[in-house]
Parts: C-alpha cells; structure tokens; sequence
C-alpha cells in the first residue's frame, strides 16, 4: 500500500489568446468586431459577465489531470456540463507488476497524520489491501475486486470544462461547504485561475481558512 498526496496539473494555455477568442465570439453580438483593441476584451467580458451574458465564455475550454480519491471524483462528476476519463477500477488490477502489486491510496487531508484516528484510517485500509490481493490470487476479475475498494483510493482523473462551467464549479467546490478534500484540489486551481484570468474569475471567493499547506500541488 503506498499513501500519496493528491495533485492538479493544467494544461499550458495562452490566457490572454483564450480571452481574446471569448471576445472575439462575443462581439459577433453586437456586429462591434471594429472596437478590438490590445486590452479590449478586458472590459468587454468584465461587464459580459456582470450583466450575466454568460453564455459567450463557453467559447472556450480548460482541461486538467488530477491525481485525487474516489471521493473527490464523485463530487465532481456530478457537474453535467463537464467531461471525464477517469482510470477504471474496473479494468485497472492493482495486484499487477504494473500498478507494483499495490493500492494507492490519497493521504486524507482531514485527518492529522500522528493520532489515533489516523492509524485507524491507516490500518483499514491495510486490511483492505491484505483481501484485495487474496481476492487476486483466488482469480477474481478487477470488476468482482472494486466492490471492496474504499473511497480514499487514488485514481487518475482527466477533467474538461468550458470556461463558463469552471466559473460555476469552481464557485461551489472552493467553499467551506464543499469536501474539504474536494476544496484541496479546487482552491488551487481557482487561484492560478484568478491570476491568470483576473477578468474571468475574480468574483469567485474561496474558503481562505482553508490552510495553504494543505493546497495540492499545482503542475503547470
Ligand atoms: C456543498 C454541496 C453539497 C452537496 N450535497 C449533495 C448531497 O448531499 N446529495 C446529492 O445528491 N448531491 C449533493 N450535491 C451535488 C449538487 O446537488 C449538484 O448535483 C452538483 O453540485 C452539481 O451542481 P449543478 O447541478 O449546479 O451543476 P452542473 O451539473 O454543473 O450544471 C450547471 C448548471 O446548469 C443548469 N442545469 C444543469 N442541468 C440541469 C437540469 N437538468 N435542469 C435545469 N438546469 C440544469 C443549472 O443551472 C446548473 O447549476 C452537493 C453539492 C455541493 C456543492
């Protein structure tokens, strides 16, 4: 068994081009493509959005790759508007050479490492681990193994959304309402956003009790 910290990575994008296209799509609205300048679209999509003309930034898509729990997942596949490739606990055998014979799992980010708790968080999933590889030597199949795999268990996640999803996931998922699990892999994202996209995504306020030591790494 081996525990792993989560991670966000992000696609490299030109910001300031994806800005570009947004108001460019948007300025077919008022026939107004003779007012493009440098900075144009600066103003342009600040009052897009604060008159809710939302739709123009689905002119434009962000992707990223997650490592993250199975938890994290399901919160975030409810989002309807996104797309998902996610590793299948159905065909992924984790008793293979190719996973080294072992189950990752996320080190969970509401539990303080060196209590009671922990160890017990710990220790089951040991034992899970210890039935999971009994189950690969008695010839069981990845579909008849997932049914005893918990939520902690680390998958591989591709995540794309437009622009205008992003603003509305990112806006629920980086609160104190959310997994605080989920706001490790959000709140991040949000902020490389913001200071990337300042005109796009400012407005959104994230849980900033939320301690920067936990953030999950952030790979551009
Ligand atoms: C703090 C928190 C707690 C939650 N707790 C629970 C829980 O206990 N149980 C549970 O089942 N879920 C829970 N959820 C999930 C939640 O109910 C939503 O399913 C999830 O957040 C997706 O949000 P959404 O529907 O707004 O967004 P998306 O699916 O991302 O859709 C974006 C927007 O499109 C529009 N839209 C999409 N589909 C439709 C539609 N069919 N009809 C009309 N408009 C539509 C809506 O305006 C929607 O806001 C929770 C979510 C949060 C953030």
């Amino acid at each position: 068994m081996k525990i792993i910290e989560p991670t966000v990575e992000i696609e490299k994008v030109d910001y300031n081009k994806m800005m570009k296209n947004l108001e460019r799509a948007c300025r077919t609205c008022y026939r107004s493509e003779d007012k493009i300048t440098e900075e144009s679209y600066k103003t342009l999509l600040r009052n897009c959005i604060n008159r809710g003309h939302e739709s123009i930034l689905e002119h434009e898509k962000i992707t990223i790759r997650m490592i993250c729990d199975i938890g994290v997942y399901k919160d975030l596949t409810r989002h309807r508007h996104a797309s998902f490739s996610i590793e299948s606990t159905r065909y992924c055998n984790y008793g293979k050479d190719k996973f080294d014979n072992q189950i990752k799992f996320i080190k969970p980010v509401n539990i303080e490492e060196n209590t009671e708790l922990y160890t017990e968080w710990k220790n089951s999933l040991e034992e899970i681990e210890k039935h999971y590889i009994k189950m690969v030597d008695l010839g069981a199949t990845p579909d008849q193994m997932r049914m005893i795999l918990p939520h902690s268990t680390a998958a591989e996640v591709t995540m794309t959304a437009n622009i205008r999803e992003w603003k509305h996931i990112l806006s629920l998922r980086c609160t104190k309402h959310a997994h605080p699990a989920v706001e490790q892999v959000m709140i991040p994202l949000l902020i490389h956003l913001k200071n990337n996209m300042p005109e796009i995504f400012e407005n959104i306020e994230y849980d900033e009790e939320f301690k920067k030591e936990k953030y999950a790494k952030l790979i551009v």
